[in-house]
């Protein structure tokens, strides 16, 4: 026979399974329709301070300026290597099986970068600072995952 559990004041058993799909806004939609219609990469520019986000996103990290679909500007395609990291394990989370090697790529005209996929490329060959190109898929779906990966440029 099972024990019975003692649970604490503040302790309980809890399940909880929550499916969503979201809306990825206006600059999110406009982002995506580009990158799957055209394969151009937009990133926000903030006429206050000067930044350049990539993803774009509607208000300024730094200024808190409103960044509308007027601020949208054309970056990359090619960009650097910040870090990377080889995943050696696959978790349902995960897009792709391990082992594959993420990083944190900045586009050129860009002050931020974002994780993608490396691929096309021995991890021993990667350093931080190389330069990388995207590869699309080609039949792209309007998701980030329209870039396959990023690989060095050759
Ligand atoms: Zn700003």
């Amino acid at each position: 026979m099972e024990e019975e559990k003692v649970y604490g004041p503040f302790e309980v058993d809890q399940r909880i399974r929550a499916h969503s799909t979201y809306y990825a806004g206006r600059i999110g939609s406009r982002f995506y329709t580009e990158l799957r219609d055209r394969k151009r990469i937009l990133g926000s520019r903030c006429e206050e301070c000067g930044k350049v986000y990539w993803p774009p996103r509607q208000t300024c990290g730094k200024c808190f300026s409103l960044l509308g679909e007027d601020r949208l500007v054309e970056i990359g395609p090619l960009g650097t290597l910040e870090t990377y990291t080889t995943v050696r394990y696959s978790e349902p989370v995960h897009p792709r099986k391990a082992p594959f090697v993420y990083g944190i790529v900045r586009l050129d005209g860009a002050d931020t970068g974002t994780a993608h996929f490396i691929g096309e490329a021995d991890p021993g060959e990667l350093r931080i600072g190389m330069r990388l190109e995207p590869v699309f898929e080609e039949d792209r779906k309007g998701n980030i995952l329209d870039i396959r990966h990023f690989r060095p440029v050759r």
